[in-house]
């Protein structure tokens, strides 16, 4: 985003990520003054605004529901109010700095009502908004009491944007069912304005990744990480040991136990790949203070050492499991050494960790298994596409990854390379950026 912002020479409002209660009047004029030369506007959140808004409403509500959680959704009135004061907080912010003619760009689940709250005080303003989760079908939405609310905030933006076509039809069919408005292709008639809807696919910098696993490849020995160290003596000992890699934040949208479930089916049902394959699974800690999350780490932490205590022994471990975050760097370590990408969470609105992996793939080898619940599965036909539900469908579909030709890989992810090379992170924002231009000349001459 700080190509786009920077390229138009925008300002960038948002919540600078810490309690205002945490930091003296001094050390948050100092925080204040650095994201000022950075053309940035921090909006300050007090403890009650995190737990109540952020962690409460978004992420107990909002993001639940339109992952297909309903069983996890906590409709909560308190969590609601905030939820609308803090939306308030940050269109009033962004109205600060906004003029007449000038365009502002939204983006997702956690400012659903500030597109409406904008254009209200400010109609002579452009307002895109993007979201970033999928949007789900509205027998799901309907469950919702802000359900009308929600929508409104949405149409208060002259283009919004989502990742995949699918989001969009279940946004377009509940607009429909919740409003009545006419809906002409893409484009909302609601009274005297037109909106326009459109997929956008979220793409990566994919040439920082790309550059990043040549400039990985070409270390001598000595320079490399100790953890690509440990991953080069991992492939010394036996040359056809093999790693399959499981990255995400530790999330229940993840597929996280069905994924190490179907990696002990796997190691049961072929036992001559026990000893020569590992599966390294990077778990990012996520959202602690909410207790689904809690229950989730429980059950990863007891899987991990029910597979590694059935199938592992002195000198080999079916599951390296790291519950951490790891720089950059020893991502692309991992990215680049491991020959199996296992991605197969039961929701997610894109997942970029599948186009990460194809750009580091600098040798062009490398198979992805993705789960056709994710939205990047609809650009990924060359992946191993499977239900994350179907376990056996899993094991099965890590025993043909690990036996795939090298000539297939290498022709799968040619074509992946060039798909998401072509539509990368700066292209992605460009589009939407011309659309939105598009939807305003839409709007004035409709006016
Ligand atoms: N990531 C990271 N540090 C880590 C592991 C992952 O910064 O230790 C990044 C990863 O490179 C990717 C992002 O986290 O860009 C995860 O994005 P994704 O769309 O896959 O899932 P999300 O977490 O947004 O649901």
């Amino acid at each position: 985003m700080k190509s786009i912002y920077k390229e138009y020479n925008g300002s960038w409002i948002g919540w600078p990520g810490v309690a205002r209660e945490d930091h003296t009047t001094k050390e948050l004029d100092q925080i204040d003054a650095l994201l000022g030369k950075e053309n940035c506007v921090p909006v300050h959140l007090s403890h009650e605004e995190i737990n109540l808004y952020y962690e409460g409403f978004s992420n107990r509500t909002i993001w639940p529901l339109f992952h297909y959680f309903t069983q996890y959704a906590d409709f909560n009135a308190d969590t609601w109010e905030v939820y609308k004061s803090v939306n308030q907080k940050m269109a009033d912010a962004t109205i600060s700095v906004l003029e007449d003619g000038d365009s502002v760009w939204v983006h997702d689940y956690q400012l659903l009502l500030v597109p409406e709250m904008i254009k209200s005080k400010k109609p002579n303003v452009t307002v895109g908004f993007f979201l970033h989760i999928p949007f789900p079908s509205y027998e799901v939405f309907r469950t919702l009491p802000w359900r009308k609310e929600l929508i409104k905030g949405m149409l208060g933006a002259d283009l919004l944007g989502f990742h995949v076509y699918d989001y969009e039809r279940h946004f377009f069919s509940t607009v429909r069912r919740l409003f009545g408005y006419e809906i002409s292709f893409n484009q909302i008639h609601v009274e005297d304005r037109i909106i326009l809807a459109d997929a956008f696919p979220m793409g990566i910098d994919y040439d920082k990744f790309h550059d990043a696993a040549l400039a990985t490849h070409q270390k001598p020995l000595q320079e490399k990480s100790r953890l690509h160290q440990e991953l080069e003596k991992y492939f010394l000992t036996s040359p056809d040991r093999r790693l399959i890699l499981s990255i995400d934040r530790l999330d229940y949208t993840k597929g996280i136990p069905n994924r190490l479930k179907a990696f002990a089916r796997f190691l049961e049902k072929y036992p001559e790949f026990r000893y020569k394959v590992t599966l390294v699974m990077l778990a990012v800690p996520s959202r602690g203070q909410v207790d689904h999350y809690q229950q989730l780490k429980k059950e990863v932490d007891e899987l991990v050492g029910s597979i590694n205590g059935l199938y592992g022994s002195i000198n080999y471990t079916p599951v390296w499991y790291f519950y951490r975050s790891l720089p950059f760097e020893n991502l692309i370590e991992l990215y680049s050494s491991c020959d199996v990408a296992l991605i197969t969470p039961v929701r997610d609105g894109m997942n970029l960790v599948a186009k990460e992996y194809v750009a580091s793939r600098t040798n062009k080898s490398g198979v992805i298994i993705l789960s056709e619940m994710a939205g990047v599965a609809k650009e990924m036909g060359e992946a191993i596409i499977i239900n994350p539900n179907d376990e056996n469908d899993m094991a099965e579909s890590i025993y043909q990854a690990l036996t795939m030709p090298l000539d297939e890989q290498r022709e799968r992810m040619s074509f992946l390379q060039d798909r998401i090379k072509r539509y990368d992170i700066f292209k992605w924002a460009h589009e939407f950026v011309k659309s939105l231009f598009k939807a305003r000349d839409i709007q004035s001459d409709f006016l």
